[in-house]
């Protein structure tokens, strides 16, 4: 890629931009194939003026939005990047304002805080490289004038010797709530940052070792971080955050829910000296507005849309489901839709994650489970593998809720309901990814009906329920506001043919918020960062019977997939019980992977290995019509 800085330092003015691609080409500078097209009266019509090269962005950046196939910004970037470049405005410190976004997970929030600043540390960059060059050739002048030998320019000394260690000290930290985001953050960066020559981006994350870490810290402009293992290092001096100008709390709504805010503290006050601060939340709401005092200086707000008008690509259908075992026969029904290329299947908790992916996994389906208790590598290995569509379907808890952004993803299904309404958000905005349309089914048993309606309540949207003909509930969702949130009949796009009924609930009792014994002996137990954890009295899936359907072609080595834990087999859960991993290999990643090239779905046999992502985010994708579903008889 040409490099289009002048030797002043300053950027080549957007309409000297040189990029290679033929669309770029001035109307000015007519081809010959031009000449021909006009001549065979096709009119071409003007492109539409690239919105980046608008908002002044430095060329490399453009080239690398193109390269990416964003053509156009999108609303949060168009909104914020203007205001998050360097200001003219009074207000501005330094030429820059704080800005507080509230702006959805999938609309292109991270590009819409990395472009800015990436363009300002590029801008930087070039002055100073600028500056040395006029420097340096003054000393050679210099030496020339006095007849003395001209200085050489000094070596560049190797980083990664261990003698020429100096702490990295970046000019932009952005900090996120968990891994997964900011890998995916770090992932983004290095994808704007094809085309900047000598701008380095690096990821900080727990659970990786250490002296990788450290090793790929050295010279870091951008880290992208999590607070914990940040402020580790930063206490044992292998970074310093004194010379951070530009602080993105990224997702910040979430870090307050982690447990984060003195973390934050921490990190607001060794970044003390910076020029701007970004924070980016879901909502603006009170406890988000209270950080915003204690960390940014008169914030301009920038508020892209609220919950209810978000998602209007990803269609929302409701199963209720009467108990657990019915909840588990609906969502084995509905994996067998054929127009699922992958799917993220949401679990409540790490235990039941874990027995829902073995479950899978011993059906012959492609599943592996994704949660706060695996070590990192393994986290990291199975969403690569997700990405790469080795796998079909993950299954995992709300660590997965936000930042993982694979655009193959077409479904989202709720098997166990978040914790809190946001995350239900974030949830469903895994699928319908880049402009595509995603499907989020909720499967909520009756007695979970108060967390469904604080969903609604929050989303402002009221479930379609639907129901699958010859699974039909027994009972009876309760009337709620003088209004039934009954459903639309069978006939859902699962529903294999089956004709729309109305209230086809009926044949059941009322369901009246008894529930009887079933909620009694419920455990409570602190999770890791996935939150609460309801431990239930009774069993589960426990009803299942022998499969009818050929196990698939897929299906996974049993004796690769190790002893499933015994939870939810019967054994009640409650006071005393353990709910640690199962002792001893559980899933095949745990054991040496195997070697070789494998197909897709054959993720039980999948090596995992650390390829890099495909160039330009394309991702392997399921031939969904190869493995059409068995004729499955409801019970
Ligand atoms: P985010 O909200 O940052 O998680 O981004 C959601 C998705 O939108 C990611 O897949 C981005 O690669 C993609 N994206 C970001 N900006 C644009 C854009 N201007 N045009 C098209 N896709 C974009």
């Amino acid at each position: 890629m040409t490099d289009t800085l002048n030797v002043t330092g300053e950027f080549a003015p957007a309409e000297t931009i040189s990029i290679s691609a033929p669309e770029a080409i001035s109307s000015e500078t007519i081809s010959t194939e031009a000449v021909h097209a006009e001549a065979e009266a096709v009119v071409e019509q003007p492109e539409a003026p690239n919105g980046f090269v608008l908002l002044g962005l430095a060329p490399q950046l453009v080239q690398a939005v193109k390269d990416l196939g964003y053509t156009q910004p999108t609303t949060v970037q168009q909104k914020t990047i203007p205001l998050a470049l360097p200001n003219d405005n009074a207000d501005a410190k330094a030429g820059f304002i704080d800005l507080m976004v509230s702006s959805q997970t999938g609309s292109g929030k991270t590009a819409a805080f990395l472009l800015p600043v990436l363009h300002t540390l590029l801008k930087q960059q070039a002055e100073a490289e600028a500056k040395e060059r006029a420097e340096f050739e003054a000393a050679v002048a210099d030496a020339e004038a006095k007849g003395e030998p001209a200085p050489k320019r000094p070596k560049r000394k190797d980083p990664t010797n261990t003698r020429n260690f100096k702490a990295p000290t970046p000019g932009a930290l952005i900090v996120c709530p968990t891994r997964e985001l900011a890998q995916q953050v770090a992932h983004d960066a290095i994808d704007l940052v094809q085309h900047c020559r000598g701008l380095r981006v690096a990821n900080v994350v727990g659970g990786m070792p250490y002296q990788l870490q450290i090793a790929k810290l050295q010279n870091a402009d951008l880290v992208v971080a999590t607070p914990g293992r940040l402020l580790d290092l930063q206490r044992s001096m292998q970074i310093k955050l004194d010379q951070v100008q530009f602080l993105v709390v990224d997702e910040a709504d979430r870090m307050l829910d982690l447990g984060f805010s003195d973390d934050l503290a921490e990190i607001n006050q060794l970044t003390i000296d910076r020029k701007q601060t970004m924070m980016f939340s879901a909502t603006f709401a009170p406890r988000i507005q209270q950080l915003a005092t204690r960390v940014m200086r008169q914030p301009q707000r920038v508020q892209i849309d609220s919950p209810q008008e978000k998602h209007s690509n990803i269609r929302q259908i409701l199963h209720w489901a009467d108990n657990a075992q019915h909840k588990r026969r609906l969502l084995d029904h509905l994996l067998r839709d054929t127009t699922i290329n992958q799917a993220i299947i949401f679990a409540s908790t790490q235990i039941e994650c874990d027995g829902l992916a073995n479950d899978l996994q011993q059906e012959g389906f492609s599943a592996v489970a994704l949660h706060g208790a695996l070590s990192q590598g393994l986290r990291n290995r199975r969403l690569m593998a997700l990405r790469q569509g080795q796998v079909q379907f993950l299954v995992a808890t709300d660590v997965a809720a936000r930042g993982i952004d694979v655009p193959t993803i077409t479904h989202v299904f709720n098997f166990g309901l978040p914790m809190k309404s946001e995350d239900y958000t974030h949830r469903i905005g895994r699928t319908g990814r880049a402009g595509r349309d995603g499907l989020a089914v909720t499967l909520a048993e009756f007695r979970d009906k108060r967390k469904i309606y604080d969903i609604e309540a929050y989303t402002r949207q009221q479930f379609t329920a639907e129901v699958i003909p010859g699974m039909e509930p027994t009972q009876r969702v309760e009337q709620r506001g003088g209004r039934d949130f009954d459903r639309k009949g069978g006939g859902g796009k699962f529903g294999g043919g089956g004709g729309g009924r109305g209230n086809s609930f009926g044949g059941g009792g009322k369901f009246g918020g008894g529930g009887g014994g079933r909620f009694e002996g419920q455990g409570r137990f602190e999770g890791r960062s996935e939150g609460r954890f309801e431990g239930r009295s009774e069993p589960r899936f426990d009803d299942r019977k022998p499969q009818s359907f050929e196990p698939r072609q897929n299906n996974f080595d049993a004796r690769q997939g190790g002893p499933r834990g015994n939870f939810g087999e019967g054994a009640p859960r409650g006071g005393g019980q353990n709910f640690g991993q199962p002792s001893g290999p559980r899933s095949f990643e745990d054991r040496a992977p195997a070697r070789g090239p494998r197909a897709p779905f054959e993720a039980g046999r999948t090596p995992f290995d650390k390829a890099p992502r495909p160039a330009g985010k394309s991702f392997g994708s399921f031939d969904a019509k190869k493995r059409a579903p068995k004729p499955r008889t409801p019970r």
